[in-house]
């Protein structure tokens, strides 16, 4: 018997949250221009990614949560443990943490609303049939 993946785990790793085995993504998270392709279904249990139609449009409002985490965390960061004065600094920090989070944020918005909002239930042993 396999060890069984914990949720958070699986989301991290971007698996499919009925049989936590298949892959939700085709590239790395690190590829630069393909990082956002998605499997349409999971190659291990059959799942229809997009379990109802408009499911992903709720990740953009996840995802704006965590831009506004990011900016906020920064600005408390710059501010008050570094004493930056320069709005410039600020301005340039931020624009740079958005961009190079953004495959984390396209990802994990998505994870997120699948493993929370989607009601897919976890099942160990689904067999796929064609
Ligand atoms: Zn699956």
């Amino acid at each position: 018997m396999e060890p069984e993946v914990s949720k958070i785990s699986s989301m991290f790793s971007c698996s499919c949250p009925r049989c936590r085995k298949g892959k939700m993504f085709k590239h790395s998270m690190f590829h630069p221009t393909k990082f956002y392709v998605p499997q349409d279904d999971c190659a291990h249990c059959g799942l229809h990614y997009e379990v109802e139609p408009g499911l992903f449009w709720g990740a953009m409002y996840v995802s704006y949560s965590f831009a506004v985490a990011t900016i906020v965390s920064i600005w408390l960061f710059m501010n008050f443990i570094l004493g930056v004065q320069n709005l410039a600094y600020y301005i340039f920090i931020i624009c740079s943490a958005l961009v190079l989070s953004a495959p984390a944020s396209f990802r994990y918005s998505r994870m997120f609303m699948l493993y929370w909002f989607s009601g897919i239930e976890y099942q160990p042993n689904y067999q796929h049939t064609k």
